[in-house]
């Protein structure tokens, strides 16, 4: 998919910009501003309710929230490298030990829309500051749910059963998504893998909100 690739390269020749912001006035080989340093602060959020536990980098408001969407909605696929890359660095210490990274998967429909996943592109500059395993393939959408800002609550436990694994015996897992609510997502995608073997699962997010009425939020 050339179209895919030429944003890669984009980011290649493109002067250094802050992936929260976008300003340009960045310093050296920094991908963050001073400014919007303070936005990322890695932080334990409360566990999903299957008691799946979850790290966010900042919380899903200002700039962060705005960065967030122009990742996600606004073909920025860019910001995803550098914003996984310091999500990494600052929340490394907070991070359970684990075998490999895997990203919530988006549904077809949404990655033939997007061009790109923004999940992976974080998961992928995780992986590069933490020099850990990528493992795309343990784990797959099987079923195009709808925005998760429709659903109520009980709408929600239904994403459980979207996904399925092939992760190895034993594995331990770090899941990597852009904004976590409830953990519904993070928690169908753990009983998935755990069903395929996986033996510990943990979730590391960009940004956590508490808000289930936000319209901006779906589920990939
Ligand atoms: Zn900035």
């Amino acid at each position: 998919m050339w179209f895919a690739v030429l944003p890669t390269l984009v980011d290649l020749i493109a002067p250094p910009r802050c992936a929260v912001c976008g300003d340009f006035s960045i310093a050296g080989e920094r991908d963050i501003c001073s400014g919007c340093w303070p936005l990322l602060t890695p932080a334990a959020v409360e566990p999903c309710p299957d008691g799946l536990a979850r790290i966010a980098a900042g919380l899903y408001e200002a700039e962060l929230r705005a960065a967030v969407l122009a990742l996600k909605y606004g073909g920025q696929q860019w910001r995803g490298g550098p914003l996984g890359r310091a999500m990494a660095s600052l929340s490394a210490d907070l991070l359970p030990p684990f075998d490999a990274l895997v990203a919530v998967p988006p549904s077809a429909a949404r990655l033939r829309r997007r061009g790109y996943d923004q999940a992976f592109e974080l998961a992928r500059g995780v992986a590069r500051t933490l020099g850990c395993r990528l493992a795309p393939r343990w784990l797959r959408r099987t079923v195009d749910g709808p925005r998760q800002a429709t659903l109520d609550a009980a709408g929600r436990a239904r994403v459980v059963g979207a996904f399925s694994a092939c992760a190895p015996r034993g594995a331990r897992v770090l899941l990597v998504d852009d904004v976590t609510t409830t953990g519904s997502t993070l928690s169908a995608c753990a009983a998935a893998l755990e069903r395929a073997g996986a033996w510990a699962v943990s979730g590391l997010t960009l940004a956590y909100s508490a808000r289930l009425d936000d319209d901006s939020l779906s589920g990939s």
